[in-house]
């Protein structure tokens, strides 16, 4: 058996005890077993960011250019390799594996870019005589604290802004699929980076997570994974005024509209509920349908459902791989329990399947008659579950999307302007898709949410500054 180890201060890192990283669609496949670092070599990493972070903050914009751009060209050039292995330890489909390491590697590319272009301001003074600017620095010591769903793109998503505004990080990647994270460290060790600027640490959430998280050299912490942490680990920061960025659930609603082109709103609904086994923040788990088309959606989507191939994540042809694990198998079974206890109506799907490979297997759910209220309809199941709400017209859909103590993506089908504007302008959501599945975002561009979604600054684009560097403004006397 492969065993990884952690990667601090620039060297590779033996750990007492190691996690086994099991293939969700073949659970007798270990994939390797991954170091997981103890107390002292969580604060071992903390010093050594602490220490070689001033050095890699004064670095210039090309020196980190070169170090971002190196990892790019390299997970875009082992695109195949590291999405085959994406796929196994996670279990979403090959395409959408190899995908989500392209998008890694654009990430990369992206911030490259970004690191050039930090500048700042200069203003005049509202008083004679004296000159401001402004300008941006790095924020210290990064925490990134990742979950499972997407191994490769979130941790890349994290590392890649710290690292091009002159932060010293630790990443954290969730202990179900750490192998993504520990490639990712792999290349950065031969990036030409300073050591002890990259630091991987690889445990429970409770422990290394934990002792991140209550570092006094800790300046930030980035995290993506449930609410109950996330809200807890923001107290946490607050308490010693760390800085902190959460990316929690979503609840997001998939508005249907009588003027709907039904073949873009089934496409949509498919996609956005079932897709990476309904494993995204962005999964459209709320169907909102308006009465004129309520029939032929759900008898649509049961078509559809029905053609749907779940299988190995590996195989040719599979549209829907297994669930993570038995743990999450069992939330999604007890959601599928919870809708039917409600009253809402199983119209397909909802059953563990047998495949010829030992895996998670769940036929996608969708429930029809359910209203809003249900805890089905309230709470994120994160697994590939959908429930129809019927509404009377576009105002009861929009009144329904919105009622959600989440706001990450809300997303509407329509061949109308006046209700996509309207809904554009009005949904509660971080992000809004009109015509299209409300997963599936682009990487240059802002990623987050409102409401209990999201806390702190966006991700992703131009935005990601904010979190990882801190304001200066300097005032001189000119004469
Ligand atoms: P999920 O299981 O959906 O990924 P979690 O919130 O449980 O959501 O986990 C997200 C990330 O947060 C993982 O890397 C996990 O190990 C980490 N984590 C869990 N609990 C804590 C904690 N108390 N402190 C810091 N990190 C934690």
């Amino acid at each position: 058996m492969n065993t990884f180890d952690n990667y601090i201060n620039g060297e590779w890192v033996a750990s007492a005890h190691t996690s086994k990283n099991i293939n969700p669609s073949d659970i007798t496949d270990v994939v390797g077993e991954y170091a997981q670092a103890d107390a002292e070599q969580v604060n071992n990493a903390v010093a050594a960011a602490k220490a070689a972070q001033p050095a890699w903050g004064a670095s210039t914009p090309q020196q980190r250019f070169d170090v971002l751009d190196f990892i790019g060209s390299e997970i875009l050039a082992r695109k195949d390799e590291l999405g085959r292995l994406l796929s196994r330890e996670e279990g979403k489909t090959l395409p959408e594996g190899i995908g989500e390491v392209v998008r890694a590697g654009n990430i990369f590319k992206f911030f490259a870019a970004e690191a050039l272009r930090v500048g700042g301001e200069h203003i005049p003074s509202v008083r004679p005589g004296i000159e401001i600017d402004t300008m941006r620095e790095s924020l210290g010591v990064v925490g990134l604290i990742t979950p499972w769903n997407f191994p490769m793109a979130i941790p890349s998503w994290k590392v890649a802004p710290a690292l091009a505004f002159g932060n010293a990080v630790l990443l954290k990647p969730a202990e179900l699929a750490p192998a993504c994270s520990w490639n990712l460290a792999e290349i950065i060790s031969r990036s030409g980076l300073p050591k002890g600027v990259f630091n991987l640490v690889m445990g429970k959430g409770s422990a290394v997570g934990n002792t991140i998280v209550n570092h006094p050299d800790v300046a930030g912490v980035s995290f993506t994974g449930s609410v109950e942490v996330g809200r807890t680990l923001a107290a946490n920061l607050a308490k010693r005024l760390a800085r902190v960025q959460l990316e929690m659930g979503g609840k997001n609603p998939l508005v249907v509209l009588d003027d709907a082109d039904l073949n873009v709103a089934v496409n949509a609904a498919i996609n956005g509920a079932f897709f990476s086994t309904g494993q995204r923040c962005t999964a459209s788990s709320r169907l909102v349908v308006t009465e004129g088309i309520h029939d032929r959606f759900v008898q649509a989507m049961v078509e559809r459902m029905k053609a749907l191939k779940v299988d190995d994540a590996l195989a040719p042809g599979t549209d829907i791989g297994p669930v993570i694990d038995g743990a999450q198998f069992m939330k999604d079974e007890s959601y599928i329990e919870l809708a039917r206890r409600e009253g809402g109506k199983l119209a397909f799907g909802g059953e563990r399947l047998k495949r010829e490979k030992n895996g998670w297997y769940l036929a996608p759910a969708l429930f029809t008659e359910t209203t809003n209220t249900m805890r089905f309809n309230c709470e994120e199941a994160f697994g590939p579950l959908a429930g129809v709400i019927r509404v009377k017209n576009y105002d009861e859909a929009l009144a329904v999307a919105n009622d959600t103590e989440f706001g990450l993506c809300a997303g509407i089908c329509t061949t109308s302007l006046k209700h996509a504007t309207h809904f554009k302008r009005n949904a509660q959501a971080g992000m809004v898709m009109v015509n299209l599945p409300t997963a599936g975002v682009d990487y240059h561009v802002p990623f987050g949410g409102r409401k209990g979604s999201s806390y702190g600054t966006r991700e992703q684009g131009s935005y990601a500054k904010e979190f990882y560097t801190v304001v200066k403004t300097c005032y001189v006397a000119a004469g």
